[in-house]
């Protein structure tokens, strides 16, 4: 199965001169979604996954079918104010402007192996903070799983020294 054809490009949205990959059409196609689902399974067993923390909102969309797969937990990571307990934070660079993600202070045992989950790598900005969160509490990261990776952006040198796995690479 090619997964890439089951990507839709929008030109120009949220703004001018960004070319949007649109994951629905892969969501929408239970072939496809259970195929992608599969290919991370199998990746999260060679890595003997304890635990898959996404952010939200499309890195709880595919984190959550594997982990219910592996038989293992999901932990969501979130913008401040979202989650209801105790939480630590950490602060990212958007393109413009800061934010901030959170996780609940208990999601993750120390030593627990994690895969992170999101739907596509870009600058690497959002996974590099969801790490930090990750190390912070004790975790292993040992793995991180995206469907789409714009590889011009190089998003993976912000990300040096993990083991990434990406279904759908865009040169
Ligand atoms: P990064 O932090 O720069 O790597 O951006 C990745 C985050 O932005 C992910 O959580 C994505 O959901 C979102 N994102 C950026 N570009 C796109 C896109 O073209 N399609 C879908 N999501 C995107």
């Amino acid at each position: 199965m090619n997964l890439r054809d089951y990507i839709k490009i929008v030109p120009d949205w949220p703004k001018q001169g960004v070319q949007f990959k649109d994951i629905t059409p892969l969501m929408d196609n239970g072939e496809a979604f259970r195929y992608a689902t599969d290919q991370i399974v199998k990746y999260a067993r060679e890595k003997e996954i304890d635990l898959v923390v996404g952010p939200e909102a499309r890195g709880f969309i595919v984190g959550c079918p594997v982990a219910y797969s592996l038989g293992v937990g999901f932990a969501p990571v979130r913008k401040e104010g979202k989650l209801p307990r105790e939480t630590i934070k950490v602060q990212y660079g958007l393109e413009y402007g800061k934010d901030v993600l959170t996780i609940h202070k208990d999601a993750v045992k120390p030593g627990q192996r994690v895969l992170i989950t999101d739907d596509l790598l870009a600058t690497g900005g959002t996974i590099d903070a969801t790490i930090k969160l990750v190390e912070q509490l004790g975790g292993v990261v040992a793995g991180i799983a995206f469907l789409i990776e714009l590889n011009y952006l190089n998003g993976r040198a912000n990300l040096d020294g993990y083991d990434i796995l990406t279904l759908i690479p865009y040169d």
